[in-house]
């Protein structure tokens, strides 16, 4: 009976030891779905294909994915939900990075750094441990939403700041992105997830740590690359070491033996370039290529519909009040942030308010002055109906992110039995024609359900 006893509790503590050893890790808060992860990614995979140079060699792209598949293979991957692809970028800096939804590229530059296959396997599973964590769009939803929602939460339209945050909304893409910004936290859950990931394709996760160990002890020279988007979390060694003891037993016979060849044809590699920094990586300041296709799909939010040109995206969660459309090469990048250049916002308040929508209208448009100073209203407002219900149409001039352009804004407000919904259409002054028939039919196909 004592023996039996015994027995139990040493299970029970067993299994309160592995739970300490081995964190259960899960994805922050996000607005955005799997789904919407894997549609981000895909855009935003786009722009950093015009700003690196994908390594044309078979042997290194097979190596590359050959490594990267084993990896994925994790069931933590979960690569049922997100179709991970390796591409080997032309860049002598020493970095790997993954964006949303699982495009993974490396650098050749990490190939060159790493003592071993397994260094190199354990900074792609920590990749494709920020994937499968979501900790882009993580990122992108601390930088807009859950400061809207808090906005939302209060009784008035507005809080704080609502504009700023709805520019923010605007996801930049390409290298620079907020997608690929990472906080300490985020970083010690990848290298924890990383390791369980390369353990499990016979990598000794130990490798990972030593590698960033490395690149820390390198300082200035070859490093930074990686830690600007990865800061340091400080005492990696230390925390992998602490989690191996509960990984399965794994004796690490992952290694292809392939890795000095490798490094030998990236050091053969020629006629490449390193990628263009800095202004490439930032969308062309070309409204024409945000400009509405002319094509139109729906966007289904909640309690609300309408329809939006196909080439624009859709940045929002269909369970939140709030979406932002536009191309990616409509959300352009300035000093103080992102901004939407060219394309919508719409936003569903719910607050219950028993507020005339003049007097609404009136707070909303002095809540967007705050933000931006350089807005000012052109003219009345004109009232209309929107998706059979009354609405409010005012014009609004301020600057744009384009440069040397005015902004238009359309803010078109609509009363609801509980709340307001508005939507913002935005294009600089040059696009008016073109963007008015976009926004015309976007406003017709406004429809609210339950
Ligand atoms: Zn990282």
């Amino acid at each position: 009976m004592l023996a039996k006893r015994s027995a139990v509790l040493f299970l029970v503590a067993a299994v309160l030891v592995a739970a300490q050893g081995l964190p259960k890790l899960k994805p922050g808060f996000n607005l955005y779905t799997k789904a919407q992860d894997v549609e981000l990614g895909r855009a935003a995979a786009q722009e950093i294909a015009k700003e690196y140079q994908t390594v044309r060699d078979e042997q290194l792209s097979a190596y590359i994915n050959r490594i990267g598949k084993k990896l994925a293979a994790h069931p933590l991957a979960e690569s049922e939900s997100y179709p991970y692809s390796f591409t080997l970028v032309y860049d002598t800096s020493v970095n790997a990075f993954a964006l949303p939804g699982g495009p993974t590229f490396v650098h050749t530059g990490l190939i060159q750094e790493a003592d071993n296959e397994a260094q190199l396997a354990g900074v792609m599973a920590h990749e494709i441990a920020h994937v499968a964590l979501r900790h882009g769009t993580h990122q992108a939803t601390k930088a807009l939403g859950l400061q809207l929602i808090a906005g939302f939460a209060g009784a008035s339209v507005g809080g704080k700041g609502l504009l700023g945050q709805l520019a923010q909304a605007g996801i930049a893409f390409g290298a620079n992105s907020v997608l690929l910004k990472y906080s300490r936290d985020a970083e010690k859950q990848a290298d924890l997830l990383g390791a369980q990931i390369m353990a499990g394709a016979g990598y000794n996760p130990i490798e990972m740590a030593r590698f960033f160990e490395k690149l820390e002890a390198q300082g200035g020279s070859r490093g930074p690359q990686f830690f600007s988007s990865h800061p340091n979390p400080g005492n990696r060694t230390k925390a992998i070491e602490e989690i191996i003891p509960y990984l399965p037993r794994a004796s690490y016979t992952g290694d292809s033996g392939q890795f000095r060849t490798m490094k030998q044809r990236v050091a053969a590699l020629k006629g490449y370039s390193e990628p263009r920094r800095g202004a490439a990586s930032q969308p062309a300041a070309d409204p024409a290529s945000a400009r509405p296709s002319g094509q139109y799909r729906q966007y289904q939010g909640r309690g609300f519909t309408l329809l939006y040109p196909d080439n624009w995206q859709a940045m929002g969660n269909q369970t939140a009040d709030s979406v932002t459309l536009a191309a990616p090469a409509g959300v352009l990048q300035s000093q103080s942030g992102s901004a939407i250049g060219y394309g919508a916002i719409a936003v569903y308040v719910r607050d219950n308010a028993r507020t005339a929508l003049d007097a609404r209208t009136r707070q909303l448009i002095s809540e967007l002055q705050r933000t931006n100073p350089s807005m000012r209203v052109v003219g009345t407002s004109r009232t209309a109906r929107v998706g059979g219900q009354q609405a409010l149409i005012t014009t609004l001039n301020s600057e744009s992110p384009y440069p040397g352009q005015t902004e238009v804004d359309t803010l078109v407000t609509v009363q609801r039995p509980d709340g307001m919904f508005y939507l913002i259409l935005i294009a600089p002054q040059s696009e008016t024609s073109r963007a008015n028939t976009a926004f015309n039919r976007m406003l017709n196909s406004v429809r609210f359900g339950s």
